[in-house]
């Protein structure tokens, strides 16, 4: 099966977990503040808060922000549960602001009367979640300016788009959020394993962030609450949890991260390789984006086919483990039961998801593999 996303692991990343095991540390180690400083310096974000997933970094993001009961979040439709979820965990209630068919994203347009009506009414958000689709930026200079009108905070959840850069400069330096988050599961841009960070150029949020990831206790001398009279002593000064990450994702973080540059150079070039050979076919094909508009991180290839399960299940039996991102997250039983979404409330959303199917790419894929998929997809078509 060539499955639609996988990891590159190299003979570098074997030798950096090898020599975290033979350390003293597996976890609590020297790993984790390099990979964290290392990734603030890639993106150009002044802190990172390395946790054991993108959720966990979602959830910390909103905890930090004093998301909570009483407060209303925002996200896309079309885009993993989580990036919903992490307002939920934190009690606030969730909507969502339909989409831009053309890239997937968060409709500008949509928002902008969004917001001006519930200024009026009254129900303007605390935060909105912005997604970086497939790793497009999602026009945050426009999104960034519109949420500083409204006073609303804006949380960057960019699981797709490590790599990526807009007219503001890298996705997760911050330029207009409060928090950006990454994921380093196998299928994204780069791998610990399980793994996330959130980056901000925010000094209380890092550091509050950093407390919440270890049980909401704090160890440093100025920021205690008790003075405890010894070296030994802790205290617990808010609810947080046990966030972290281990020494040994830490250290493939680090030895991954060496190879983002080529990472994206390779996917774009699987992506261009696809626009080329794809488009003669009657299917809807993402697009590349202009030197001048930043760069694509092409975490996933997206098409549009109209006869989608057809497509999608002879590409099955083919052996090419094709996806469909995403079915929105307010169609999911557990969404339309709590909040009473229903079919044909997001209707540029669920256009997009009846006709979606991911294609393989990651770095690994081969030249041979890549022109089977192009050839099993134009038999179907
Ligand atoms: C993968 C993903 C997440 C969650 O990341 P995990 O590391 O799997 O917890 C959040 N948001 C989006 C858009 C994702 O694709």
């Amino acid at each position: 099966m060539i499955p639609y996303g996988r990891q590159s692991i190299g003979a570098a990343d074997l030798d950096a977990v090898k020599g975290v095991l033979e350390s003293d540390f597996l976890t609590q180690g020297s790993a984790i503040p390099r990979f964290e400083q290392a990734l603030a310096k890639t993106v150009g974000a002044a802190f990172g808060i390395a946790v054991c997933n993108g959720t966990a970094a979602l959830h910390l993001a909103c905890m930090a922000l004093d998301i909570g009961p009483g407060d209303r979040v925002w996200t896309s439709p079309l885009t993993f549960v989580a990036s919903a979820n992490c307002a939920l965990y934190c009690g606030a209630s969730i909507d969502f602001v339909d989409i831009d068919l053309t890239t997937g994203n968060l409709s500008v347009e949509c928002l902008r009367q969004r917001l001006a009506s519930s200024s009026s009414a009254g129900t303007l958000p605390k935060a909105i979640v912005l997604v970086h689709y497939a790793g497009r930026p999602a026009g945050r200079a426009e999104i960034a300016a519109l949420a500083q009108q409204y006073g609303v905070a804006l949380i960057e959840d960019a699981a797709h788009a490590l790599g990526a850069e807009d007219e503001l400069g890298p996705i997760g330096n911050g330029e207009g959020s409060s928090a950006t988050t990454f994921s380093f599961h196998p299928v994204k841009i780069i791998t610990t394993g399980e793994g996330g960070m959130v980056m901000t150029n925010n000094s209380a949020l890092a550091e509050r962030m950093r407390r919440l990831r270890a049980h909401g206790v704090e160890r440093e001398l100025a920021s205690l609450d008790y003075e405890g009279g010894g070296d030994w002593y802790y205290e617990q000064q808010e609810l947080g949890f046990n966030y972290r990450m281990t020494d040994i994702q830490a250290a493939l973080g680090i030895s991954q991260l060496d190879r983002l540059s080529g990472f994206i150079a390779r996917r774009r070039e699987i992506a261009l390789r696809y626009i080329e050979r794809l488009n003669g076919l009657p299917i809807g094909l993402p697009t590349d984006m202009s030197d001048a508009e930043g760069r694509h991180a092409w975490h996933l290839f997206v098409i549009q086919v109209a006869d989608r399960a057809r497509v999608f299940a002879g590409m099955r039996q083919a052996g090419i483990g094709v996806q469909v991102h995403y079915l929105p997250v307010h169609l999911h039983p557990y969404y339309r039961k709590r909040f009473a979404f229903d079919e044909g409330d997001f209707p540029a959303a669920e256009a997009f998801y009846q006709k979606a199917i991911s294609l393989p790419i990651y770095p690994d894929l081969t030249e041979d593999e890549q022109n089977y998929v192009v050839q099993t997809l134009e038999q179907l078509i």
